[in-house]
């Protein structure tokens, strides 16, 4: 599957050598040259990337919080254009322009029969080194799928590649975070994390028709962002965003909440903010294996969960036809253009959050 990119590797065996952007250490990405990446297995394809994105759980590894990702190419958000298939791919051909989830699921399993693509006993994500199932990264020239038939999908004719590239993470993610918090029309709906997945949550909420949606954040662009796309905007900076948004409705809280950060404050301003009887959406990645679970007050008010990643591959072939018709703009969050030369810098903005949304393209 992918490649391990040595810190000195050697000149000859392969027949040639292309850009990627692999992990070097804590707030070390440096773009080189490595191998191309290559069909091996029947069910591979190859794409030539024309676009990737850097996404806010790609910081987790920048940040040196998650182990094995050392020497590994970076990057899970990705389009481009198949270059060759496996003998077993059926779906794709050379030429046909793709858009990948951010993880690879085989189609046959036990859970992927059952639609729950996320746990595919096969599962492993791209630029997450041997961590995750030791495939290669997006923020590169080339990149090898795995399982191309359940992990790719068509971009419909004419459709850019940046309005293409997040149904395979954030915007699958913010949609199934709203659907998860069953919304229901003239609801108020409370986002915490106005980042990439808290903006898409925001798009996607209003896709089922809630009357407010309350936007949770500290940075003020963010929430201006957000407000522009019709939220009312909560500087938890200035305000205790709890109070407010209960005061904002009649003293009760919002219908539903939708978690996007994966701190434990947030969870709780999630869990605090609903009223009784409302749902939680969580998807926020978790900076922590384990926090306190309100049981008495979960109880007493009968609030309902829901939490988990993403099961993308549900969700890509809807949104495309979402976006297609002009109901989704995703590519209105993208606030830098950049090469993939440049993605040292791209991740030290990203990182200081002077970038919303970065794309590279090679
Ligand atoms: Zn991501
Ligand atoms: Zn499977």
């Amino acid at each position: 599957m992918g490649r391990r990119v040595p810190a000195e590797f050697p000149a000859e065996p392969y027949n040639r050598d292309v850009k990627s952007a692999p992990f070097r250490g804590e707030k070390h990405v440096e773009v080189t040259d490595v191998p191309k990446a290559a069909v091996t297995k029947p069910t591979d394809a190859l794409l030539k990337v024309t676009l990737g994105g850097v996404c806010g759980s790609d910081l987790h590894i920048y940040d040196g919080r998650i182990p094995g990702c050392e020497g590994w190419g970076m990057g899970h958000e990705f389009v481009g254009v198949v270059e060759e298939v496996g003998p077993e791919v059926r779906r794709f051909k050379k030429g046909d322009r793709v858009v990948s989830s951010f993880f690879v699921a085989c189609g046959h399993c036990h859970y992927c029969v059952r639609g729950w693509f996320n746990q595919c006993v096969e599962r492993g994500a791209f630029g997450y080194g041997e961590y995750f199932g030791a495939l290669g990264g997006g923020q590169a020239e080339y990149v090898t799928v795995p399982l191309a038939d359940t992990t790719l999908e068509h971009i419909p004719d004419g459709m850019s590649d940046e309005k293409a590239i997040f149904v395979g993470d954030i915007l699958a993610t913010g949609f199934f975070a709203a659907e998860r918090a069953e919304i229901k029309p003239g609801d108020t709906v409370a986002v915490i994390g106005a980042g990439p997945v808290g903006l898409m949550a925001v798009m996607c909420a209003q896709l089922f028709g809630p009357a407010r949606i309350f936007i949770v954040d500290m940075v003020d662009s963010r929430l201006e962002f957000a407000q522009g796309m019709g939220a009312i905007p909560v500087n938890a900076k200035e305000v205790n965003p709890v109070e407010f948004i209960r005061q904002a409705t009649g003293g009760f809280g919002v219908d539903r909440s939708i978690e996007c950060v994966g701190a434990l404050t947030a969870v709780d301003t999630a869990i605090q903010c609903v009223k009784g009887g409302g749902t939680i959406s969580m998807v926020g990645v978790p900076n922590h294996t384990i926090g306190d679970f309100p049981y008495v007050d979960a109880w007493q008010r009968a609030l309902t969960f829901r939490v988990g990643w993403c099961n993308v591959q549900a969700y890509m072939r809807p949104l495309l036809d979402l976006v297609a018709a002009g109901r989704l703009q995703p590519e209105s969050i993208i606030s830098h253009r950049m090469k993939l030369d440049q993605a040292a810098e791209a991740y030290r903005i990203f990182d200081a959050r002077e970038a919303t949304k970065i794309v590279l393209t090679p």
